[in-house]
């Protein structure tokens, strides 16, 4: 599985883009941002876009990258995956036909197929996309959450999405290859974080602590740039293993 990071920073101002995985070339694991870093031929690869919850932060991009699609010269359409109480939000109030149009309604020209469809995803049952099993486990944040799990040629990939303190997502595949878990603040903000629905990094020590075994490589995604250094020091000080700060632009495999 090819995991390139389009954003993967808790704010966006120069230098610091929003969170969106691309996987496979074909699928977005969020979309934070992604119509102004993929170029044009890249967005019509895309065909499937998980999103874990719909704070802006997480679908900002979804937008521009339906009407990119819808004007472009081959005609493609994209399926947006999330838990029901997540797609009716974007439903309600992104694509509304008020702050942008309803590209559900909207065909491809000389097609009879929607740009774009929804596509509820039960939680905790695995889906089959191409060669890769996903699926969704509930965390905690303070709107309707998800993370993700994904599985090719038996290669475990767990995203955690935005969340606090949660319990069944670490124990949803009994070995994880790599993690990517956010921490947005210093420990010093525990509470701001418990508050919120985010980590620290001694809040992560404890998340850690719940999964049957450690990863084998710990991604750290989602640092509020304002916090960064300090983050990223603390992290670093507790000499985790394997851990990564991952950066934006950079391709991993998994
Ligand atoms: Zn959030
Ligand atoms: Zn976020």
């Amino acid at each position: 599985m090819k995991l390139r990071v389009l954003g993967c920073s808790g704010a966006e101002m120069p230098g610091h883009r929003q969170t969106a995985f691309l996987i496979n070339d074909n699928m977005l694991l969020d979309a934070g941002t992604a119509a102004s870093v993929l170029d044009e031929n890249a967005q019509q690869q895309l065909k499937h876009i998980f999103i874990t919850h719909a704070h802006l932060d997480h679908v900002n991009s979804v937008p521009a990258l339906v009407d990119n699609l819808m004007l472009s010269r081959s005609p493609s359409s994209i399926k947006v995956y999330g838990l029901k109480a997540v797609l009716e939000t974007i439903r309600l109030h992104l694509l509304n036909d008020k702050v942008w149009p309803d590209f559900t309604k909207i065909h491809n020209h000389n097609t009879e197929t929607p740009v774009m469809a929804y596509v509820e995803i039960e939680e905790n049952t695995w889906m089959d996309i191409d060669k890769v099993r996903i699926k969704a486990v509930p965390v905690e944040h303070s709107i309707p959450a998800a993370g993700f799990l994904l599985e090719e040629d038996g290669r475990v990939l767990l995203y955690s999405g935005d969340t606090g303190p949660t319990e069944s997502i670490w124990n949803a595949a009994s070995q994880i290859h790599t993690a990517i878990v956010e921490v947005s603040f210093p420990s010093r903000m525990n509470d701001m974080a418990f508050k919120t629905g985010h980590l620290t990094p001694s809040l992560l020590m404890l998340e850690l602590a719940k999964m049957p075994m450690p990863p084998e490589r710990l991604f750290i995604s989602h640092i509020k740039p304002q916090y960064q250094d300090e983050v990223i020091d603390e992290l670093l000080a507790m000499k985790m293993s394997g851990l990564t700060i991952i950066k934006e632009d950079e391709v991993y495999e998994i």
